[in-house]
């Protein structure tokens, strides 16, 4: 019985995302977007209150257990596991499309709707993925796994995501890693990452100004066997004493008013506790209202083995003369791309430079202004304000230490027009994505070193295209070799590369309908390199003609391409995840 009404509710929301995905929310009027969001709401809370109550609880994990025994109804497990799809796909439409709706032009009011609507959507996708966390975890229902990985590498990887999430720049992020914390170990690193994030999140969601630190140190060391000791602190709200016995029950918040000013379901913590006692270790919380909060916890690791591959040693042998002259070098990085941008600052830290990335024309027009910046990596098809234009603007800066500072642009194509728009604006190098190691390695040297005033842009031109192939194919050795042999870091580049195609299928979907194919062009050429990255070069050479038809107004043809593309694209990301499991097992 409640299967059944469940299925009927899935269907309903399956039904409410085909309406989301067909909706025109680019003809929405103040009127119409205040009844949306009210409407949102309803429906949000409306679940909430049936999510919260002791009656559903039993209907997640346990009534359920005893629903299992009977061989007619869906087993505990597949229930989970199609609620958890069902409910998340159509609200993860939601916020894309509300994502998408605040690119558009909207005046302040309909900009503060569709935040309200990305905020309760956010919320509520938080909240079902919880208690899903929560109750497969409670019932046994999760696996752990004991492999070897960088510790290091995952840690950096966490901070990275910590940094995405902090709006308020009067908050600082800081880590600091003992040297006596082995590099690789053995353990879950994917349940390590989930603890730490649980706790940075709350850390983020309560700090106004001041820091957040993670420390991290080996407590006790036998052998192979470390005990490691992490500590999330900061200089938030804090909280109570009389809170601080529950605050690990499930449903527990600080104050009755957490939920509506910070949001949350009081589970976060509760599931940080689970998994760390799962896993042999032990947590503590430390807090004083208007001060802030520290969180310890503990767990054991053994000493893993380096899971490093030749190429990783061939590369850095080849590289260290080089590379050792790259040390102390200051770079300034415009790139939009979360992907790219990721990768190229991995690289550049690796080689000891220092690299200032995720800016804008004011933020690195005031840090060539204040510090010595040696060299700019630029972008040259970035939305908004493109890579030319920046250049431009720091080519014309009236102090010459500022304006005088190499530029190497970069893009995925490159046509005559660039090659006359970088000559003329005094850009010194380029370099074609995807670019080799070697080749960013040179002609960083080369610009640093100011050998050459600037290329024979027109040389590019005549560099051959990729052979064309089958859209499904990919091959992740080339990405592995760029991200030095780490698996952590490949992962979180497939995982990016697969939510910017999602990006692009949305995108390219809104502005089919207004036949807008400049953004369709822009959204083509975002995605372009990520499938050279990959090796995908028969998608990569739809994705390119689908570009060009764009700039030839061919509307036709961007529709038919863009049908393969929605076609074959699940069968390459099949592929790439059959790939990266191999990847995975080596
Ligand atoms: P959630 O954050 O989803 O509400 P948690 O279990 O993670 O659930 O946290 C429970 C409560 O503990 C929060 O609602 C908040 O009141 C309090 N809390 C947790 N971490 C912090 C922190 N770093 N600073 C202040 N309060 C915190």
């Amino acid at each position: 019985m409640a299967i059944s009404k469940s299925k009927d509710l899935l269907g309903q929301l399956s039904q409410l995302e085909r309406t989301v995905g067909e909706f025109s929310f680019e003809e929405l009027n103040a009127h119409e977007a205040k009844e949306l969001k009210e409407s949102f709401n309803s429906f949000r809370s409306s679940l909430e209150k049936h999510i919260y109550a002791p009656k559903t609880q039993q209907i997640v994990p346990v009534k359920l257990k005893t629903d299992a025994s009977n061989k007619n109804e869906v087993s505990e497990k597949q229930f989970i596991a199609n609620v958890s799809h069902e409910i998340r796909t159509p609200l993860n439409s939601i916020i894309g499309f509300a994502n998408l709706l605040k690119e558009e032009k909207l005046t302040k009011a309909q900009h503060k709707k569709v935040q309200a609507i990305q905020f309760a959507s956010n919320t509520l996708l938080k909240l079902i993925n919880e208690v899903l966390e929560y109750s497969k975890i409670s019932s046994g229902n999760t696996n752990f796994e004991s492999v070897d990985f960088n510790l290091h590498g995952l840690l950096k990887d966490v901070m990275f995501l910590c940094e995405t999430l902090i709006v308020d720049r009067n908050v600082e992020l800081l880590i600091d890693i003992d040297e006596n914390v082995p590099k690789i170990v053995k353990g879950d690193p994917s349940k390590l990452s989930q603890v730490l994030l649980n706790l940075l999140g709350n850390a983020v969601k309560f700090v106004e100004r001041g820091f957040i630190k993670l420390e991290v140190f080996t407590k006790q060391k036998n052998n192979n066997e470390f005990l490691i000791e992490f500590s999330v602190a900061d200089t938030g709200i804090g909280i109570p004493p009389e809170k601080i016995e529950t605050i690990f029950n499930g449903y527990t918040q600080a104050e009755d008013d957490t939920a509506k000013k910070y949001g949350g379901t009081g589970l976060g913590l509760t599931i940080t506790k689970e998994i760390i006692e799962k896993l042999n270790g032990e947590i503590e919380i430390d807090s004083t209202v208007d001060k802030g909060t520290t969180v310890r916890f503990r767990l054991p690791y053994t000493m893993g083995k380096p899971t490093a591959t030749p190429v990783r040693k061939i590369q850095k042998s080849t590289f260290k003369k080089d590379v050792k002259l790259l040390e102390g070098t200051e770079i300034l990085v415009f790139e939009d791309n979360k992907m790219n941008q990721h990768l190229i600052v991995e690289q550049l830290t690796q080689w000891g430079c220092t690299v200032h990335a995720d800016i804008d024309l004011d933020k690195g027009l005031y840090l060539l202004s204040s510090r010595k910046i040696d060299l700019i990596l630029m972008d040259l098809k970035m939305p908004g304000q493109n890579g030319f234009e920046v250049s431009k603007a720091i080519r014309s800066h009236k102090n010459s230490r500022v304006s005088n500072v190499p530029i190497i642009a970069f893009s995925a194509d490159f046509t005559e027009q660039d090659s006359r728009d970088c000559k003329e604006i005094g850009i010194n190098d380029f370099l074609l994505k995807p670019y080799t190691l070697d080749d960013l390695l040179s002609t960083i040297l080369k610009c640093k070193e100011h050998k050459v005033e600037q290329i024979d842009f027109s040389s590019i031109l005549q560099k051959p295209m990729i052979e064309p192939k089958e859209t499904t194919v990919v091959d992740l050795n080339h990405l592995m070799k760029d991200c030095f042999g780490e698996i952590d870091m490949l992962n979180e580049l497939v995982k990016l590369f697969k939510l910017n195609a999602i990006e692009f299928i949305g995108n390219v979907k809104i502005h089919l309908k207004t036949q807008n194919l400049k953004e369709i062009a822009l959204s083509a050429h975002k995605l372009k390199a990520g499938f050279a990255m990959i090796k995908a070069n028969g998608m990569r050479n739809l994705i390119v003609e689908l570009e060009s038809s764009c700039k030839k107004d061919d509307f036709e043809k961007v529709k038919e391409l863009y049908d393969v593309f929605l076609n074959d694209y699940p069968m390459l990301e099949d592929n790439l995840d059959k790939d990266l499991k191999l990847m995975n097992k080596k």
